[in-house]
């Protein structure tokens, strides 16, 4: 790709910086839950209308999806942003706090869609520098079961024109601004979600003889989970199993009927995944029945592994040592235990997850995602707009 286009790209991304601060804070300040992004699609769309950009609004009820489309011929490139909040309070001091109570772009979300608008503002501004077509996903419920991302397949989001290859972003603030992450296959893991009742007899306190304490089982049963990662499946795997909430019992002296339990199982290995229901079928069987007790298990399979495609990261890589630097460019050391709806683009299509550094100690903008104290570094808006133009356009160039 020529140079030039390069520093024009930069060069608009900066022009267009205080356009993209104003974006974000309007996004920041106006969060919706999963599912129900409702003003978020219409801002979006707002915005997308301002600069004559065509696109569809509705898709999967709250998506938005864009298409620019550069000189005819070429491959058809996507970008995909997530737009959703989460149920958290902000305790940010800022004067773009979140005005819905307990809601919160905590995840960086407002920095995707804000991220997807600035390049497609970008790529509109240069289509007629590049072949091809960039279709620009701005998807719903990322953060919630079944994925905003299933639903958007589903409406036929990578169809018409067909999607060549997928690239999406995630805010990330181990990465310094001006830098990327990435990594080869496997990147984050497949979240399931396990519900577990376990059914005693419940009575006095002081008489546990004539009852089935589903407390001293669900006891036995934590336990016995932990050695499906520990004791059942080749060390080398990544595995995890939380029990993340536990319910049962009234008082200091009876003995409940029932115990109830939340818990994540997580894999990075989609051939694993399958076999876990049926390792926690034999714990809860075996243990339950040793003391007379019954149990319900119901298993929810989560969004698959994030499945990174070798040539996409090859663009990637090679795109960002061209506009970032080959020193900004890094490898995410480990994979993430964490999940990503992204995975189901890439059961469909070639494509990427990155990491967008947004990281600044100084600005105190270093949080952990979740946190109702999470923000990000804005300086990272322009470079991630500017970065995921030219990486839509290198992908266009090497397909
Ligand atoms: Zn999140
Ligand atoms: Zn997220």
């Amino acid at each position: 790709m020529a140079t030039d286009l390069k520093r024009k790209i930069e060069a608009f991304s900066q022009e267009l910086s205080p356009k993209l601060v104003e974006i974000r804070r309007h996004i920041h300040r106006n969060p919706e839950l999963s599912y129900r992004e409702y003003e978020t699609m219409a801002y979006i769309s707002k915005i997308l209308s301002e600069h004559h950009i065509p696109y569809k609004k509705g898709v999967a009820d709250t998506g938005v999806v864009a298409l620019i489309e550069g000189e005819p011929g070429g491959k058809v490139v996507a970008i995909r942003a997530d737009i959703d909040a989460l149920p958290i309070e902000e305790k940010n001091d800022v004067s773009y706090k979140s005005k819905n109570p307990g809601v919160m772009h905590a995840c960086g979300h407002d920095l995707h869609a804000t991220v997807a608008l600035g390049a497609a503002i970008n790529l509109n501004h240069f289509k007629k520098s590049f072949k091809g077509t960039v279709k620009i996903i701005f998807q719903p419920g990322e953060e919630k079961n079944p994925g905003g991302a299933s639903l958007m397949v589903k409406a036929g989001v990578l169809e018409n024109p067909k999607v060549d290859m997928i690239f999406g972003l995630h805010s990330d603030s181990r990465f310094q601004v001006g830098e990327i992450g990435y990594r080869y296959g496997a990147a984050m893991a497949e979240p399931d979600e396990i519900a577990i009742k376990i059914k005693g007899k419940g009575g006095h306190g002081a008489a546990p003889h004539l009852t089935v304490d589903p407390v001293v089982i669900a006891a036995e049963v934590i336990l016995a989970l932990q050695k499906i990662a520990s004791r059942m499946i080749d060390p080398t795997e990544n595995i995890v199993v939380t029990i993340g909430k536990i319910e049962g019992g009234q008082t200091t002296n009876v003995i409940p009927d029932e115990v109830n339990m939340l818990g994540t199982v997580r894999t990075l290995n989609p051939e694993l995944t399958p076999k876990i229901p049926g390792m926690i079928e034999q714990i809860l069987k075996g243990i339950t029945s040793a003391y007379g007790g019954d149990y319900e298990l119901n298993y929810d399979f989560g969004y698959p592994v994030v499945m990174n495609d070798d040539q996409a990261n090859d663009i990637l890589i090679e795109a960002g040592k061209e506009f970032l630097g080959s020193e900004n460019v890094k490898e995410i050391p480990m994979p993430s235990m964490g999940g990503e709806d992204f995975s189901f683009y890439l059961q469909k299509v070639k494509g990427t997850f990155y990491r967008l550094g947004t990281a600044n100690p100084e600005k105190g903008t270093t949080g952990y995602w979740h946190s109702s104290h999470y923000d990000i570094n804005e300086d990272a808006l322009p470079v991630g707009a500017g970065f995921m133009a030219y990486l839509a356009l290198k992908a266009l160039e090497k397909l």
